[in-house]
């Protein structure tokens, strides 16, 4: 079976600012030791240059293989007249390997469709970014037993797409919608249970990139039900929204998994 490197993401949203970027490598030199998981960092686009410069000032001589930079979101056009968005290719040129696609957020409240997230993750792909997708349902879903076709349904249009072997080397997040900043996380039980299904409907189109990938959870996710989470077998980390701001706690988080 294979060891599947665990990974902890953290996703600024629009909150942050030069001086949290500082605080965390603070952190990250007295605590992060050389088997940590790989972390990836994902302020907004405007800051994406702080971090990198605190990473690169930073004391950690393994940082190289420990500490990625992600960016939030990506344009799915190329080049061009659009107004207001941001390339794959120049979010490579600020030094990103990931990128976040599909955040629910980015579903309910700028109108990206399926399509659109299907469009951005091959954007990505070209420029070899690497996509941390976003997938989950709502709470009505869940409760009219509609998860695992939510689920099934905004993959396949991914695989659809960009084919199976897209996701080599890609991650996903199982986020449910009613986890999300909402201090209510899924239980363990509920995260491994999804967490099983995507890995198996992968599997069944590629068993290598089936057991190669890793699928984080988030949702609430703290440092007091993240040992609980991470346990699971098909958890292999979490994309961590509210507690990324904070430095120690996104720190005892990385220690965990
Ligand atoms: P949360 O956010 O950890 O604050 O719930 C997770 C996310 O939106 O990625």
């Amino acid at each position: 079976m294979t060891q599947r490197r665990p990974m902890v993401a953290g996703n600024w949203k629009m909150n942050g600012d030069a001086k949290l970027a500082k605080a965390l490598f603070v952190e990250f030199n007295t605590t992060l030791s050389g088997h940590s998981p790989e972390v990836v960092l994902c302020p907004p686009a405007t800051y994406l240059e702080s971090v990198k410069h605190e990473f690169e000032q930073s004391a950690l001589s393994f940082k190289q293989s420990v500490i990625k930079l992600g960016a939030q979101s990506v344009s799915e056009h190329d080049v061009g007249a659009y107004t207001g968005e941001i390339s794959a290719s120049m979010l490579k040129d600020l030094g990103c390997q990931y990128v976040i696609i599909g955040h629910s957020e980015r579903r309910s409240l700028y109108g990206e469709t399926s399509h659109t997230i299907a469009e951005k993750f091959a954007a990505a792909k070209k420029q070899n970014l690497t996509p941390i997708l976003c997938i989950g349902e709502s709470s009505s879903e869940r409760e009219a037993n509609k998860t695992f076709k939510v689920i099934g349904d905004e993959l396949n249009t991914i695989i659809e797409r960009n084919g199976i072997n897209a996701f080599d080397n890609a991650v996903i997040a199982y986020e449910p919608l009613w986890a999300i900043g909402s201090g209510n996380s899924a239980t363990p039980e509920q995260a491994q249970e999804v967490h099983a299904f995507i890995r198996k409907r992968l599997l069944e189109v590629s068993p290598l990139v089936g057991e190669n990938i890793r699928i984080l959870y988030g949702g609430s996710v703290t440092p007091s039900n993240a040992a609980d989470l991470f346990a699971q077998p098909d958890v292999d980390g979490g994309l961590i929204g509210g507690v990324s701001l904070k430095p120690t706690d996104f720190l005892s988080l990385c220690t965990i998994a």
